[in-house]
């Protein structure tokens, strides 16, 4: 198998077994609402995102099928530890994300949010968390850390970005 096919599997697999952005957001959504009012309903989920009751119901399905979340006799969600693995790992990835966008290659506020919100739910946790390595080694007090963000925030391009 060359990297190309090998390339190909992965993303096959990846595609079968992965949390879509949608999926990833109920789960959220769950959680935010858990941790504000106790309780989530389906109302509730879907008061929340913006979406039809209607909605959020075919997406619990595939999210109650795959384990994350369970809903009591008085229709009452929960997440299950694999739910709340989840959404602990999509929030750890956007604040990474949110930082080297904003922090080191200086995009705006509104335009990192919606990157990183585009691509939380895709890094592995092996790639979010080198990716936390990463950023603590170039915020670190080490010297050439600094030196380098700042030879690289005083490029020409980048300069000018940040004069805007
Ligand atoms: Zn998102």
């Amino acid at each position: 198998m060359n990297a190309f096919t090998s390339a190909a599997h992965v993303w096959k697999s990846f595609e079968e077994n992965a949390l879509s952005h949608s999926s990833a957001h109920h789960l959220m959504a769950i959680h935010e609402l858990l941790a504000r009012n106790g309780y989530a309903r389906v109302t509730d989920v879907a008061k929340h995102l913006g979406i039809t009751r209607g909605s959020v119901s075919v997406t619990l399905k595939t999210l109650k099928s795959k384990g994350y979340v369970t809903e009591d006799e008085n229709k009452f969600l929960r997440l299950t530890g694999s739910g709340s693995e989840m959404v602990d790992a999509v929030v750890a990835n956007r604040q990474v994300l949110l930082k080297f966008l904003h922090d080191v290659l200086a995009l705006n506020s509104a335009q990192a949010e919606i990157d990183a919100c585009k691509v939380e739910h895709l890094l592995s946790p092996e790639t979010g968390d080198r990716l936390l390595r990463f950023l603590d080694f170039l915020f670190s007090k080490d010297v050439r850390a600094s030196a380098f963000l700042a030879a690289f925030k005083s490029t020409k391009e980048m300069s000018q970005h940040e004069n805007r």
